[in-house]
This record gives structure tokens, C-alpha cells and sequence, in this order.
């Protein structure tokens, strides 16, 4: 669904089962759900943080786990991501952004880009460490065809200004991370991803950011986290007012939990992540649609 000035999504062609937002950018996006993302550049495909596993990390009282195991939906992961990714983007180390990618990388030997905590987290569980490119931010990577740029980011800050998981590491943790208390944040990146003078900037992963990272970046799409951000000053118009886009995506904006085979589970994220992108728009003078995605649907950009 679309909200805006042009509020119609209609089937695309080029993709399955797509739908274009404007159909004029040559690449094509897929919410996996949580902050997970698929995007098509020219026949190659990265993914972003994907969690297809939506650990059930609740109990009965809606208590949070921090001690629940790591166990991956292989036959999820299988069935939605069957076609081999070049390259898996991740944003932080947390369970909800780095489960996966070990059985990615085992299946399809993707290259994944993250911070040195994020490889020795990704070693620990068996991928080969040259899969990783240690990034810190500010890299700008040329993997002929489209670019990658990495910027350097944040975690966002819950109620008490901090968040579940913190911590660095220099080296392989001695086991491997077997709860998702192990998963450590381990830092944050942002990517954009651009190809024939076309951007997808993902500030996806959290709902923070560094804004003199992503001052004038004036990427075309802009895909936001837009959950627990309460405690972050001005959050969602210092994000567009400084990168300006023309569509706004929201992610990291559904429950977390409800399976993806579960017929409860909605087809799109909470509304109020759309409506809060398309009102802070209106309030700021940014003539941007916006997006509200349908889980595991292909959009055309
Ligand atoms: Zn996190």
C-alpha cells in the first residue's frame, strides 16, 4: 500500500508477483519481516538482516528470554530464500540480525559485510572469515555493477537510553553463541546501495542513526527503523530532512514473534510506522510517498 500522492500499488512485471512504486529505479525490494530486506539490482541480490526464525522469545506473561536458544526455521529460511544472495548486509549482531546468516553463507557461500564483532560472532558459528568484510563505516565499495556504501550508525535507546545485548569482541568468542544473549550488538552500520544513478539507503536494521553520516546523502528510497525510538531526539524528521528521499519505507515494524506460517499473522507491520513517515512528510514540507510494505511481497522501486 502506498500513502500519498500516488496511492496505488499495481502488479508489476519483471518480478513475480511485484508491484511497482514507481518501477523507475531497476531495482526491486522484499520485507522478510522484522528488519529483514531483499533487494534486486540488476539480477543480483543482497539481503539485509535476514530473520525469517522470529524466535519465540516471549513467555506466557510477555516476559522477555534473554537465555533462549538459537534455532533457525531452516525450512523458512529455505523456502523464501532459495535463490542465492551475493551479498548479506548486516546491520548490528543482535539474534534478530545475524541469526541467519551462518546457514545463508553455508547454503549459498554469500559474502557478508559487518564490523569485526560481527565476523567473530559469524566464525564462532562456522563461516569462513574471508566470507566477512570488516567494515567500520565510511567505506565505499565497488562491486561492479552497484556500490555499497557503509556508514557508520547506532543502536537505537530504549527506556533506559541503553538496549538488550551490548558489547564488543576482538576475538572468537571461546564457544559458540548458543543463546541469543550471546549475539552481542557488537556495533551498527547503515548501507546505501546504489546502481545507475539510483539509491536505496537502509537505516533499517535500528532506529537510530548518526545524522552527519547521512547529512545530504538525498538517496531516492529511505528504509527506516521505526520502532523504539521514543528517547531519540526528533527522530524521524532529522532522518528525512537530512536525506531528503522520495519514498519512505518502514521497518523493523511488526511483532517480532507471530510466525511467518501462522495464518494470524498480519500482511503488512503496525500502520502507525507508515502513518508516523507519512505525517512527519506532511509536517516538514518533504513531498515523499510512502511505502507500507506487504510481508515478503516484491516492490519495483
Ligand atoms: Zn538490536
Amino acid at each position: 500500500m502506498l500513502i500519498g500522492s500516488a496511492a496505488v500499488a499495481v502488479a508489476g512485471a519483471g518480478v513475480p508477483g511485484g508491484a511497482f512504486a514507481s518501477g523507475r529505479g531497476g531495482m526491486s525490494l522484499r520485507w522478510l519481516g522484522v528488519a529483514g530486506w531483499e533487494l534486486l539490482v540488476g539480477g543480483r541480490r543482497v539481503l539485509i538482516d535476514p530473520y525469517l526464525s522470529r524466535l519465540p522469545v516471549f513467555d506466557g506473561e510477555g516476559r522477555f528470554i534473554p537465555d533462549h536458544p538459537l534455532t533457525v526455521r531452516e525450512d523458512l529460511v529455505d523456502r523464501h530464500l532459495a535463490e542465492r544472495p551475493e551479498l548479506v548486509l548486516a546491520t548490528h549482531g543482535h539474534y534478530d540480525h545475524l541469526l541467519e546468516i551462518p546457514h545463508v553463507v553455508a547454503k549459498h557461500g554469500s559474502r557478508v559485510i559487518g564490523t569485526e564483532t560481527h565476523r567473530h560472532l559469524l566464525t564462532a558459528q562456522g563461516v569462513p572469515g574471508d566470507d566477512v568484510i570488516v567494515a567500520s563505516g565510511g567505506e565505499h565499495l565497488d562491486f561492479h555493477g552497484f556500490t555499497v556504501q557503509v556508514l557508520r550508525s547506532l543502536h537505537s535507546q530504549f527506556g533506559s537510553y541503553g538496549y538488550f545485548a551490548p558489547g564488543t569482541l576482538t576475538a572468537p568468542p571461546p564457544s559458540p553463541p548458543a543463546t541469543i544473549s550471546d549475539l552481542v550488538e557488537g556495533g551498527s552500520l547503515a548501507y546505501q546501495v546504489s546502481a545507475g544513478g539510483f539509491s536505496v539507503l537502509f537505516l533499517s536494521g535500528t532506529a537510530n542513526y548518526v545524522e552527519r553520516e547521512i547529512a545530504g546523502l538525498r538517496p531516492d528510497v529511505l528504509v527506516l527503523g521505526m520502532s523504539g525510538h521514543a528517547n531519540v531526539y526528533d527522530y524521524t524528521a532529522r532522518a528525512l530532512r537530512a536525506t531528503r528521499p522520495k519514498l519512505l519505507v518502514p521497518s523493523h515494524h511488526d511483532d517480532m514473534v507471530t510466525q511467518l506460517d501462522d495464518p494470524a499473522l498480519p500482511p503488512r507491520g503496525n500502520p502507525a510506522a507508515a502513518a508516523e513517515l507519512a505525517e512527519t512528510a506532511r509536517r516538514i514540507g518533504l513531498a515523499a510517498r510512502v511505502l507500507d510494505p506487504e510481508l515478503l511481497r516484491w516492490y519495483e522501486l
